[in-house]
């Protein structure tokens, strides 16, 4: 697998203003792509208040939270104290999980940072544009966050946004307090958060076990399914690395397919899995999905929203029902409501989580009460 270029995604080509010394190299070298991304660019930007979804209130609280990670970005970056304290790996592999916990991760695990998780060049911003990525730290704490049920049952609505932007933030400032402690130790460390990521996020997470790809691209977690914001701090501290998923998707999304139809922009794949930069996935076509986010107003969640991983299934129950599951829509669909029905009310299950997540399987860097599989 190539590394990915940062400048190539869309968000990076949305920023690129007309004219501008990165719009001309970058269109200089992709002229397929410049009629499109004009195109793009001319709609009304996310949350504008010509957009069918607008809500005043719900705008302005996904604005200052943007802005708010916009203030903190600078603060990703610091030197570490000097006396490097030695720890042993495992040791501080628990302890930054629980923190990770503490904080307000719901998930977290560790993996052995590959060249092909960083990107090869930086996009974002225009003071780092076309900046080549060095320096890559060999251990990556990658953690998730929760999206709830509850906000994300409204998407394509801008509540779902309102969510989507305060999960953002909340990974950022876990981020931040476990990049801090670290450099406390005399190690280096980097927080990875919206808008300033070095590294390809749910790569990372899968290979720390936090979840597997689904035809959706989202990656899906026994937990909540596709329902998580990742966080990554990347660091030079000796971890001990957790254990990837061993679940095979593909039979089951093969057999699904709701948030190809379900998805209002037709951006996702129906066919089979395809190879894409050497790995086989199921094709997202981002510029479709893009455009319907300027036309809504919103980043939709549509596809996040129907999955039924999203709806209680976890992976025991996905292995243990197999193959009921993928034999007939009938009895998939009568297990995912019987999922529905048994799960906790989400502020129970909060509540609940301070006393239950006290006790961490390091193997698999998840809370024991939540580890299935
Ligand atoms: S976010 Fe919406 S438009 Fe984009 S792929 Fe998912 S369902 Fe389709
Ligand atoms: S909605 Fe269905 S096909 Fe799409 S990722 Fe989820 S399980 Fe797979």
């Amino acid at each position: 697998m190539d590394r990915y270029d940062e400048r190539d995604t869309i968000f990076a080509r949305m920023n690129y203003e007309v004219d501008s010394p990165e719009y001309c190299d970058y269109y200089s070298r992709h002229p397929e792509l410049k009629e499109v991304d004009d195109e793009l660019r001319s709609k009304p930007d996310l949350c504008d208040a010509s957009s069918p979804s607008y809500d005043p209130i719900e705008a302005s609280e996904i604005r200052s939270n943007f802005s708010l990670i916009e203030d903190l970005r600078p603060l990703c970056e610091g030197k570490p104290s000097s006396g490097k304290l030695h720890v042993e790996p495992s040791d501080i592999t628990d302890q930054i999980k629980l923190m990770a916990l503490d904080y307000g991760a719901d998930l977290v695990g560790v993996a052995r940072m590959k060249p092909e998780f960083y990107y090869s060049h930086r996009g974002r911003h225009r003071e780092h544009y076309g900046d080549e990525i060095g320096d890559l730290l060999p251990y990556g704490i990658v953690f998730a966050v929760e999206i709830k049920k509850e906000m994300i049952d409204t998407a394509p609505a801008m509540t779902a946004m309102v969510e989507s932007s305060r999960t953002y933030l909340k990974a950022a400032t876990i981020g931040l307090s476990l990049s801090y402690f670290i450099r406390s130790l005399g190690y280096s460390a980097r927080n990875h958060m919206d808008g300033n990521y070095l590294s390809v996020l749910p790569l990372v997470a899968s290979a720390a076990g936090i979840g597997v790809f689904g035809r959706h691209g989202l990656l899906i977690s026994d937990r909540f399914g596709p329902r998580i914001k990742l966080g990554l701090v990347t660091t030079d501290m000796p971890l001990t690395g957790s254990r990837s998923v061993n679940v095979d998707l593909e039979r089951f999304c093969s057999n699904c397919g709701a948030c190809s139809r379900e998805c209002p922009a037709s951006a996702i794949s129906g066919n089979g899995q395809e190879i894409v930069n050497g790995t086989s996935r199921w094709r997202i076509d981002h510029e479709l999905c893009y455009s319907y986010w300027r036309s809504n107003g919103t980043d939709c969640g549509i596809c996040m929203k129907v999955c039924p991983f999203s709806r209680g299934i976890g992976f025991s129950q996905f292995i243990n029902n197999r193959d009921k599951i993928i034999g007939t829509d009938s009895v998939f669909l009568r297990v995912v409501s019987r999922s529905d029905a048994s799960q906790k009310e989400p502020s129970s299950e909060k509540s609940g989580r301070a006393v239950q997540r006290r006790s961490v399987d390091p193997s698999l860097g998840r809370a024991k009460p939540e580890v299935r599989g």
